[in-house]
C-alpha cells in the first residue's frame, strides 16, 4: 500500500491532474466526503487528507509514504527526513514583506529601527531579515497575518502573496519579495527504499506530467 498525504484545497486541486498523468484517479470528493482516507482507483494507492503544514510530519515519520507541500511549509518543518525530488510547479505563489499602505518601510529599514513583524513564517523571515541586516521582532501567529498592521500589533507582516488582492482590501502594500513558492513532491527516505519500485514510476509520471 502506498499512502499519500495531501491538504485540502489547492493542493489537493492541483495534484489530481498529476495523478491521472500517472494512472491513478480519486474517486471521492473531499470537499463533500467526510473520509480523512480516500480510495483511488489503484487498490494500492490511498490518499489521507491532513492539515497543509502537517503534511512534510506525517511523511517524515511514516504515516505517508509521499505527500505534496509547499515551500513555504517545508522550510519552516526543516525537512528533515524527507527527499524533495520533484518540484511540482503548483500552488504557485510567492513569500513577500507587507506593510500599510502609510508605513514608511524603506526609511524605517535605512534608519536602523526595530521592526515589528507578525508572521506564520518565523524561521524563512528571521533568515530573511538577518541576511539584510535588519532588526525585527517577530510574533508568530497562526491566522489571518493582514489584520496584524492594520490592529497595531505589528508593522509589517511576512506572508503570501498571490494576486495581492487580499493585501489590497486590507489597505496594505508588499513592499519585499522574499522568495518564489511553489508545492514539491516529498517522500519518506525509508519508504523510498523499501517501496522503491511502486514510488519511483510515481516520481517519473508526475515529472513527465510537469513537462
Ligand atoms: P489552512 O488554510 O488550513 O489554514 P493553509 O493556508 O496552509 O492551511 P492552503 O491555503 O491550502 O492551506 O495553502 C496550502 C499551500 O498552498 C501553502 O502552503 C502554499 O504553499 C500555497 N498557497 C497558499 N496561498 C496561496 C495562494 N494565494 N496562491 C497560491 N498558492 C498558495
Ligand atoms: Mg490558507
Amino acid at each position: 500500500m502506498l499512502t499519500l498525504a495531501l491538504s485540502k484545497g489547492r493542493i489537493f486541486e492541483e495534484t489530481l491532474p498529476l495523478l491521472k498523468a500517472a494512472g491513478i484517479e480519486v474517486t471521492e470528493d473531499p470537499e463533500t466526503s467526510r473520509k480523512l482516507i480516500l480510495p483511488t482507483s489503484r487498490p494500492d494507492v490511498r490518499v489521507v487528507l491532513v492539515r497543509a503544514t502537517d503534511v512534510p510530519t506525517y511523511v517524515q515519520y511514516g504515516g505517508a509514504d509521499l505527500g505534496v507541500a509547499g515551500k513555504d511549509v517545508l522550510l519552516e518543518h526543516g525537512g528533515e527526513g524527507l527527499y524533495q525530488p520533484l518540484d511540482l510547479q503548483i500552488a504557485k505563489c510567492r513569500m513577500s514583506v507587507a506593510v500599510r499602505a502609510d508605513f514608511d518601510y524603506a526609511a524605517a529599514v535605512k534608519q536602523g529601527s526595530r521592526i515589528r513583524v507578525a508572521t506564520k513564517y518565523v524561521s524563512v523571515a528571521r533568515d530573511h531579515f538577518a541576511d539584510k541586516g535588519v532588526h525585527v521582532d517577530l510574533i508568530k501567529l497562526y491566522g489571518s497575518m493582514e489584520l496584524a498592521p492594520l490592529t497595531g500589533l505589528a508593522d509589517a507582516i511576512v506572508d503570501l502573496v498571490s494576486t495581492g488582492s487580499t493585501l489590497k482590501a486590507n489597505h496594505l502594500v508588499e513592499v519585499e519579495k522574499i522568495m518564489d513558492i511553489s508545492s514539491r513532491l516529498v517522500v519518506n527516505q525509508a519508504a523510498l527504499k523499501l517501496k522503491r519500485d511502486a514510488i519511483r514510476p510515481l516520481i517519473d509520471a508526475f515529472s513527465t506530467a510537469i513537462r
